[in-house]
């Protein structure tokens, strides 16, 4: 399907294709530009250039340590203190045992994180990986947010690349890019008080990265923030992937509403999700993946975004609290048929991936076929 391209976004389309970066003024200017199938032609010509008609998804599994947590950031509806009654902590056996569930039906990931635990010492940490790891040392272990990392290393009262680096060496595959959210500091002081800094989130990613490892990052879009407060965001991360290359994908976050002190009703429209990954394709031309996160836009928005610049579903999840607790609608977890199915109706070839976007296994059409 092809879109007339409107006269005001000529330019930038001859930039992208030619190759030539974007900068913030053309990002702001696509942001707010009404014009969202144009927009996303134009996203979809630079994704097809990167990835060509392939689109991925994971065999993952999440789940969470615990939620006690020793912040309260005003947007979370996760957390909760000791007093609370349904608080909860996972203990390590107990994670053990969902790592051998995970293996026994395919999973290739765990994603884990948590709160911020208010007793639990740094060696519960350093064995919960380790542990993990003996399960079977190819089931990739993506964990920890930045702030987590924070905390993990105040605890061991270590500089943050040691503590990273004895996480690496214990079998830590990759960070997460949780709790970014939003990096302008008077829009991080409304919705996330008291955590960590952009500068601090930024520090933690290039610490790993110059370590040799990978992670993903993350923008919780759709609260207080504006369309300038958005292209902000993508330029410091732009910014780090220059300096290291060590981002896999970015993942927008739309906002979740329910549960929690900020004064939204309503999460981002399909419009505004769609927007927003199309620009990220654009203007982050040195990323490679751009992911639609199905747990907060639904999977049949999901599937659409597929033609609006990301190449990328998520994956199969298993057990999502922390947008679920924030009123996300969607269902706890997609079966591989179903993320196969939808990659395909979108006209893409369905590839599963691992936790570094390396193809596991590519579907040729009648193979997703027979799946689906
Ligand atoms: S967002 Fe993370 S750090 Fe903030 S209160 Fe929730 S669990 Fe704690």
């Amino acid at each position: 399907m092809s879109f007339f391209i409107p006269d005001e976004l000529q330019g930038i389309r001859e930039k992208t294709a030619l190759g030539q970066r974007i900068d913030e003024a053309d990002a702001l200017r696509l942001l707010e530009c009404g014009d969202l199938n144009a927009l996303g032609q134009l996203a979809d010509e630079a994704n097809r250039r990167k990835n060509n008609n392939r689109a991925s998804y994971i065999l993952n599994r999440y789940f969470n340590y615990s939620n006690y947590c020793i912040l309260s950031c005003q947007f979370c509806a996760f957390s909760r203190k000791k007093r609370d009654a349904d608080g909860f902590e996972l203990a390590i056996p107990d994670m053990v045992q969902k790592a051998r569930e995970a293996l026994s039906i395919g999973i290739t990931e765990l994603h884990i994180v948590g709160g911020l635990h208010p007793s639990l010492p740094f060696s519960h940490y350093t064995e919960m990986i380790r542990e993990l790891k003996a399960v079977d040392e190819r089931l990739q272990l993506k964990c920890f947010t930045a702030i987590e990392i924070l905390h993990l290393a105040w605890l061991a009262k270590k500089p943050v690349p040691e503590v990273l680096a004895e996480f690496k060496s214990l079998g830590l595959d990759s960070l997460t890019g949780g709790g970014a959210e939003i990096f302008r500091k008077e829009v991080r002081d409304r919705i996330a008080r008291g955590k960590e800094t952009a500068e601090e989130y930024l520090d933690v990613h290039r610490a790993w990265h110059t370590l040799g490892g990978r992670s993903t990052c993350t923008m919780l879009f759709g609260h207080l923030e504006t369309l300038g407060d958005r292209v902000d965001h993508m330029r410091q991360l732009r910014e780090l992937q220059d300096e290291t290359g060590g981002f896999t994908g970015f993942i927008p976050l739309p906002y979740q509403p329910d549960n929690n002190e900020i004064p939204v009703e309503h999460s981002p429209t399909g419009f505004d999700m769609l927007r927003t990954l199309a620009v990220a394709r654009l203007y982050l031309d040195n990323f490679d993946h751009i992911t639609a996160y199905w747990v907060g836009m639904g999977m049949k928005l999901a599937q659409v975004a597929l033609n609006y610049g990301a190449d990328d579903v998520h994956g199969t999840i298993l057990e999502e609290k922390i947008f679920h607790m924030a009123g996300a609608d969607t269902p706890q977890l997609q079966t591989e048929t179903d993320m196969i199915q939808a990659i395909r109706e979108a006209g893409r070839v369905p590839v599963q991936r691992d936790t570094f976007y390396e193809p596991v296994r590519e579907w040729s059409g009648e193979e997703a076929m027979a799946k689906a």
